[in-house]
C-alpha cells in the first residue's frame, strides 16, 4: 500500500514527505492507521545526534490510531480498535519481561522490512515511525482504548505522558510529603510536576531556562520555579528545602551538566533520576566518595519503568476523571506536510507539545 511518510534521508537535514510502499503486516504485526503523533525531544535527538537508528529513518513514537488490518495469529487486537502505540520490545519470554520489567525487554528488534521507497529500505524509529499515515507495528505493543478518548491526546500517553508520570510512580516511587525538584519542564517534564503533585508532593520546584515554560509548570502543580538564566539552581533548591536538597531531583533534558545538577540538588539519602536522553558520547562525573558518603542514588529511568498493558489503561483513566491534564500539553496542532515547523517549534521552546494531526 502507498502511503505518505515524513523520512529523515540524513541527520540534520529538514525531514522530506514521501510517497511510501508500507507492507502488508506480517505475522503478529498490526496495520495502525495513525490519527494523531506528538512530537518528542527524542525525533529531534536522532535528527541532530549520533544514535543506534541510522538514516534514512521514518521518525515519530508518540502515536495513537486504530488498527487497519492485522498479520497472521494476531488476536490482542482487531480491526477497527482504537489504540495507543507504546514503544519498545515485549516478547513476553524473556529475563526482564518474566520479571514484569517490560521497558527492559532483551529481545532483539524487528527484521521484518516494513517500509521501502524505491529500493531504499526506511528504518522505522523504535519500530514504530508514527510520522506516517499507516504503521506496522507488533501487535504486543497495542493498548486498546475507550471511545471517549481523543485520540490527540491519546497519543501523548504513548510516549511524554507514560515517561514522566512512570518516572515518579514506578522509577521513583515518589511518597506523599516528599520534595522534589524537575530539571527541563518541556512535554515530558511537565508530566513529571503533574505526577509529583499527583504523589503527595509537599514542594514540586520547576526548573527551565524559559519563564513561558515555568508559567505552564504552575498550571500542572509546581508550588515553586527557578530560572537558571537569574538564580543558582542548586542554592535556590537547597534554600527551598531547609538546607537539605529534595528528595527526589529529575533531570528530563539529557545533558551532563544537568544531570549532575540533579544529583548536587538532592539531599543525602535521596535519588537522582535521570529521564533526559543524553548523547551517545556523553559520560556524567559524579564525585566517588560523596556517592559513598551520603547514600545516595542515581538512576536511569527508560520509559517510565511502565509495564503498558498495566500502566497505560491506567494513565487514560486518570485523565478522563480529570486527575492529570493533558488538554493544555498540545500547544500547537500540525499537518504531517508541516513536520519541520512542528521540529523548529519544539527545539524554540514555543510548545509544550505540538502534535501531527492527520485528516
Ligand atoms: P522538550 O524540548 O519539550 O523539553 C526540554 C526542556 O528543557 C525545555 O523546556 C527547555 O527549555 C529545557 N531546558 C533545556 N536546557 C535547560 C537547562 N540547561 N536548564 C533548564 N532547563 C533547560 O523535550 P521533551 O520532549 O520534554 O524531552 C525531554 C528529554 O526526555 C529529552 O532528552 C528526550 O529525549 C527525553 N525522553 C526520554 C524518555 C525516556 O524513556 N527516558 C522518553 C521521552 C523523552
Ligand atoms: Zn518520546
Amino acid at each position: 500500500m502507498r502511503i505518505k511518510a515524513a523520512v529523515l534521508w540524513e541527520r540534520r537535514t529538514p525531514l522530506r514527505v514521501e510517497d511510501v510502499e508500507i507492507a502488508d503486516p506480517a505475522p503478529g504485526e498490526a496495520r495502525v492507521k495513525i490519527l494523531a503523533s506528538g512530537v518528542c525531544h527524542s525525533d529531534l535527538h536522532h535528527i541532530r545526534r549520533e544514535t543506534a537508528f541510522v538514516p534514512p529513518l521514518v521518525l515519530g513514537h508518540e502515536g495513537a490510531g486504530v488498527v487497519e488490518s492485522v498479520g497472521e495469529g494476531v488476536t490482542r487486537v482487531q480491526p477497527g480498535d482504537r489504540v495507543i502505540i507504546a514503544f519498545g520490545q515485549k516478547c513476553g519470554t524473556c529475563y526482564f519481561c518474566l520479571r514484569g520489567e517490560h521497558h527492559l525487554c532483551a529481545a532483539p528488534g524487528p527484521s521484518n522490512v516494513r517500509l521501502r521507497h524505491g529500493d531504499q529500505v526506511l528504518t522505522p524509529l523504535l519500530a514504530v515511525g508514527s510520522f506516517a499515515e499507516y504503521a506496522n507495528v507488533d501487535a504486543r505493543n497495542l493498548v486498546k482504548i475507550p471511545d471517549e478518548m481523543p485520540i490527540d491526546r491519546a497519543a501523548l500517553i504513548a510516549c511524554g505522558v507514560t515517561t514522566g508520570l512512570g518516572a515518579v510512580i514506578k522509577t521513583a516511587r515518589v511518597e506523599p510529603g516528599s520534595n522534589v525538584a524537575v530539571i527541563g519542564v518541556g512535554g515530558v517534564g511537565l508530566n513529571v510536576v503533574q505526577g509529583a503533585a499527583l504523589a503527595g508532593a509537599t514542594r514540586v520546584i520547576a526548573i527551565d531556562l524559559v519563564d513561558r515554560k515555568l508559567e505552564m509548570a504552575r498550571e500542572f502543580g509546581a508550588t515553586h520555579t527557578i530560572n537558571p538564566n537569574r538564580e543558582d539552581p542548586i542554592e535556590a533548591v537547597r534554600s527551598l528545602t531547609g538546607g537539605w536538597g529534595v528528595d527526589y531531583a529529575f533531570e528530563v533534558i539529557g545533558h551532563p551538566a544537568t544531570i549532575r545538577q540533579a544529583y548536587d540538588m538532592t539531599r543525602k539519602g535521596g535519588k537522582a533520576v535521570v529521564v533526559g536522553l543524553a548523547d551517545g558520547a556523553d559520560e556524567v562525573s559524579i564525585p566517588a566518595q560523596d556517592l559513598m558518603r551520603s547514600g545516595k542514588s542515581l538512576v536511569g529511568c527508560f520509559y517510565g519503568s511502565v509495564s503498558p498493558y498495566q500502566d497505560i489503561p491506567r494513565y487514560v483513566d486518570l485523565y478522563l476523571n480529570r486527575r492529570i491534564k493533558l488538554d493544555e500539553l498540545i500547544s500547537r496542532r500540525f499537518a504531517l506536510d508541516e513536520i519541520n515547523e512542528a521540529i523548529r517549534a519544539l527545539d524554540a521552546g514555543e510548545v509544550a507539545r505540538g502534535v501531527i494531526v492527520f485528516e
